[in-house]
C-alpha cells in the first residue's frame, strides 16, 4: 500500500489499509474470525502476555487483520494521525473517546446541536461518575474562552451539528482548548475525513459513525475514533477495559463500504445541492438548513474549512404544524421513513429541537424536515419531493 497524504481522497480510498501481509496479494483483506489464537509453547505464550498487542494476534478481542485493516485505512484518511480504535457503534465510539479523556470533579463543554443520543450520556452516564457538562452554542467560535473553568477537561465538538447543521468554527476553538492543555473531540460524521481533517486541524479526538458513510449500504453498524499523535493509548487503554471489540465480518464491510466512498460522496453531494436549490425556490419552504448554502449558518467556516459537502440537510416548512409535515412525509414514494443515514437509499425524517436544546436556536418558522438524499435519479426524488409538498400545501387548506 501507498501511505501518502498527498494523493487524492479516491486514490486514498482505495489504496488505505490493504497491507500485504494482511491480504496476502488478494485485493480485498479477507475476514479472519477468531476468538483464541494458538501458540507454539507455554514459553511463547508467557513471552506473549508482555508485548504490544498492535497488530498482532493475541487473543480475538485484540482483532484480526481484517479489524486491524480498517482501522489502518481510516487513520491514513486523517493525516497526521497516530492510529484508530474502531467500535460496534458510533454512540459506542463517543462513549468511549469521553470516559478516556474525563475523570471524576472534570467538566466537559459539549456543543449544544451535538447528536441528542450524544447529550444524553451527560445527563446520566457522565453525571453518575461526577463528571458536569455545559452545552455551548454551536457558533460560539473562539468565545467558548468564555466558558472554560478550573475543572474543564474537554471540548466535545459536532460540525456541522446534528439537524439543524450550524458549521462550528474549530479551529478556533482549538486555539483556545490548546493554549489551556485541553482536549478537544469532534464529531466528523458529516463530512467525513475526506471533506474535513480533523487531526490536520488540530482536534484531538476524530470521531466517526461508520455506521454512515464508511460502511454506506445501511446494513452494518460500527464507530471509529482516530487519535492525534500521543492520543492514542488512553484511548486504547479504555477501550480494551471496555471490552471493546468489532466483528471481523462487519469490519470486512466496513472496509468493502470505505473502497467507493469517495465516489458515493461526490454523488450525494451534487445531488444533495441540487435538491437544497430546489427547495430553496419553493412557497412551502422557509428556509433550507445546508452548510454548502450562503444562509446556512456558519457557511463562511464551511467555505473555509471543508472540501466538500455531504448528502444530509434539513429544511424548514413555512409555517403548518404537526398534521402538515406527517402529510409531507408519509407522501414521499421514494423516500424511506426511518432513522440513520449515509446508506445509498434516500431518507426523511420530522425533526424536532425544541425539546432537546438549551442555548442553541430553537424557534424556526415551521416545522423541520431532514433529508438523506441518496443515490436515486435526482429528477425522481424532486418528482417525489414535489408530491409531497402538493400533499403539504392540501393540509394546510
Ligand atoms: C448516527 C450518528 C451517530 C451514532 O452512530 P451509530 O452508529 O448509530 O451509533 C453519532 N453521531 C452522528 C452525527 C450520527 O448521525
Amino acid at each position: 500500500m501507498k501511505d501518502d497524504d498527498t494523493l487524492g481522497a479516491a486514490t486514498r480510498v482505495v489504496q488505505a489499509g490493504r497491507r500485504k501481509e494482511w491480504t496476502a496479494g488478494i485485493v480485498s483483506p479477507p475476514v479472519w474470525r477468531a476468538s483464541t489464537i494458538l501458540y507454539d509453547s507455554i514459553a511463547d505464550l508467557r513471552a506473549s502476555a508482555g508485548r504490544d498487542t498492535h497488530h498482532r494476534l493475541y487473543y480475538g478481542r485484540r482483532g484480526t487483520p481484517t479489524q486491524w485493516s480498517l482501522a489502518d485505512a481510516l487513520t491514513s484518511l486523517e493525516p497526521g494521525a497516530e492510529a484508530t480504535f474502531l467500535y460496534p457503534s458510533g454512540v459506542a465510539a463517543i462513549a468511549a473517546a469521553l470516559l478516556a479523556v474525563l475523570s471524576p470533579s472534570d467538566e466537559l463543554l459539549m456543543v449544544d446541536s451535538a447528536y441528542e443520543p450524544t447529550r444524553a450520556m451527560t445527563a446520566s452516564l457522565l453525571d453518575r461518575f461526577g463528571i458536569t457538562t455545559r452545552f455551548y452554542d454551536p457558533l460560539i467560535g473562539a468565545g467558548i474562552a468564555d466558558l472554560i473553568g478550573d475543572r474543564t477537561r474537554a471540548i466535545f465538538m459536532e460540525s456541522p451539528g446534528s439537524l439543524t447543521f450550524e458549521v462550528q468554527d474549530v479551529p478556533a476553538i482549538v486555539a483556545v482548548a490548546k493554549a489551556r492543555g485541553i482536549v478537544t473531540l469532534l464529531d466528523n460524521t458529516w463530512a467525513t475525513p475526506l471533506f474535513f481533517s480533523a487531526i490536520d486541524k488540530g482536534v484531538d479526538y476524530s470521531i466517526l459513525a461508520a455506521t454512515k458513510y464508511i460502511v454506506g449500504h445501511s446494513d452494518v453498524m460500527l464507530g471509529s475514533v482516530t487519535a492525534a499523535p500521543g492520543r492514542f493509548a488512553a484511548l486504547r487503554d479504555t477501550s480494551f477495559q471496555l471490552g471493546q471489540v468489532t466483528s471481523p465480518d462487519d469490519s470486512w464491510l466496513g472496509s468493502r463500504g470505505l473502497r467507493t466512498m469517495a465516489v458515493r460522496l461526490d454523488r450525494h453531494q451534487e445531488s444533495a445541492l441540487t435538491i437544497a436549490r430546489w427547495l430553496q425556490d419553493r412557497a412551502e419552504v422557509a428556509e433550507v438548513l445546508h452548510p454548502a448554502l450562503p444562509t446556512c449558518p456558519g457557511h463562511d467556516i464551511w467555505a473555509r474549512d471543508f472540501s466538500g459537502s455531504s448528502g444530509l440537510f434539513s429544511f424548514v416548512l413555512n409555517g403548518g404544524g404537526e398534521a402538515a409535515r406527517a402529510a409531507l412525509i408519509d407522501a414521499l414514494e421514494l423516500f424511506g421513513i426511518g432513522y440513520s443515514w449515509g446508506g445509498f437509499e434516500s431518507l426523511a425524517t420530522p425533526v424536532d429541537v425544541g425539546r432537546i436544546r438549551s442555548v442553541a436556536r430553537t424557534a424556526f418558522a415551521g416545522p423541520i424536515v431532514r433529508l438523506q438524499i441518496g443515490l436515486e435519479d435526482t429528477a425522481d426524488l424532486i418528482a417525489d419531493l414535489d408530491r409531497g409538498l402538493a400533499r403539504f400545501r392540501a393540509t394546510l387548506g
